[in-house]
């Protein structure tokens, strides 16, 4: 029998040193506020992406509020996205005032599908909002196009998508990009969030937003809000950001090893030309419950990371009015299960999860 200190859980935030080192150092400082510290993180996130910006928010929630916002998207408004995400990407669009619009996601990727999209649009559609979910990053060639063609603004939900990248072009540097530093999330730093850009205006409008309008001390050039970033929370961000490319290898290289010694199930695709974040290895069940209830018998954590449609929760469906038919995402949500990826498994973790999804 698995004991409770031998149960591999779905995620596990390494604090080392490094982080430690990095909090105990803003303490000292005694500046704890939005400083120097989350201005060395908004730099690292910029290089990161290729952007030229970034701007520090509270979480990834508030990163895509103030990055709807400063698009200038509010009521009236649609945002083409994707049913099969965390709650976050559309309650954003809600809190803007603006209405999702939700379009059907790839079999192979799990991403909102870009040949659904036109079908979608509307003379009242502003933004396109696709999230790399998992890490897989969306086809943005094909969104980029049909945006162009439409005129319409794109905003990349990279909150699980850190370190990915599509033909050398990272995810968050193709658009507006938004960042979740969440604990569990790739980079973490307890909560946190990133918008990153190349248009210097856009940035100032976000900087506006997330502290209260004021870029001048009593000067409150328009209404904003308080959605900053405290430097005790970049000093962990930036301490992970150091480790981004160890992180990364250790992901990539436990999905590689699922996906070589898995025999029980399918891998998940990573299409050509595509650098997966692997913030999760999904797996497609027939019956899904009663798998993770299998594996938690073997210690082995698991996640149905997204069980239904957004378009089934209630708030949404008052947004929304009658939902579009969303066959393929109804499917997946029905089957899909994340099994643990992050960076601290050990070899021996690797060897438990792999049996115990082959006894499947
Ligand atoms: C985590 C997440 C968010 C929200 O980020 P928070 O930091 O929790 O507010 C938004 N979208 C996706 C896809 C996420 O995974």
């Amino acid at each position: 029998m698995p004991t409770p200190e031998s149960f591999i859980h779905m995620a596990k935030p390494v604090i080392g040193k490094a982080e430690r080192d990095a909090v105990n150092a803003v303490l000292d400082s005694g500046i704890l506020a939005q400083g120097p510290v989350t201005a060395k993180l908004e730099e690292s996130f910029a290089s990161t992406c290729r952007s030229q910006h970034g701007i520090a928010t509270s979480s990834g929630t508030t990163a895509l509020h103030v990055a709807l916002l400063a698009h200038g998207i509010g009521p009236g408004d649609e945002v083409i996205t994707t049913p099969f995400t965390f709650i976050a990407t559309a309650n954003a669009i809600l809190h803007v005032g603006a209405t999702p619009v939700f379009v059907d996601i790839e079999e192979e990727t799990f991403n909102i599908d870009p040949s659904k999209i036109e079908a979608a649009i509307s003379p009242k559609t502003k933004a396109i909002l696709p999230v790399h979910i998992y890490g897989h990053p969306c086809d943005m060639d094909a969104i980029l196009a049909i945006a162009e063609a439409h005129n319409l603004i794109v905003i990349e939900d990279a909150c699980q998508a850190i370190g990915a990248s599509y033909n050398g072009t990272p995810t968050g540097g193709f658009a507006t990009g938004c960042f979740s530093m969440y604990a569990t999330k790739n980079i973490m730093s307890g909560e946190g969030g990133m918008i990153t850009t190349n248009d210097e205006a856009f940035a100032d409008k976000c900087r506006l937003l997330r502290n209260h309008g004021m870029k001048e001390r009593n000067k409150h050039e328009i209404l904003g809000y308080n959605f900053r970033l405290n430097d005790l929370c970049s000093s962990i961000g930036l301490a992970q950001m150091g480790q981004l490319a160890d992180f990364h290898a250790k992901r990539t290289a436990n999905a590689e090893y699922f996906s070589a010694n898995i025999t029980s199930v399918e891998a998940p695709i990573v299409k050509d030309g595509y650098i997966h974040a692997w913030h999760q290895y999904a797996v497609l069940l027939d019956d899904r419950d009663a798998a993770a209830e299998t594996l938690k018998e073997a210690g082995v954590g698991s996640s149905n990371f997204y069980p239904k449609s957004l378009t089934k929760h209630p708030h949404i469906r008052e947004a929304i009015g009658t939902p579009p038919d969303l066959p393929v995402t109804d499917r997946i949500s029905s089957q899909v299960l994340c099994i643990p990826v992050h960076p601290s498994l050990s070899e021996e973790d690797r060897e438990r999860i792999v049996t115990a999804v082959n006894s499947l």
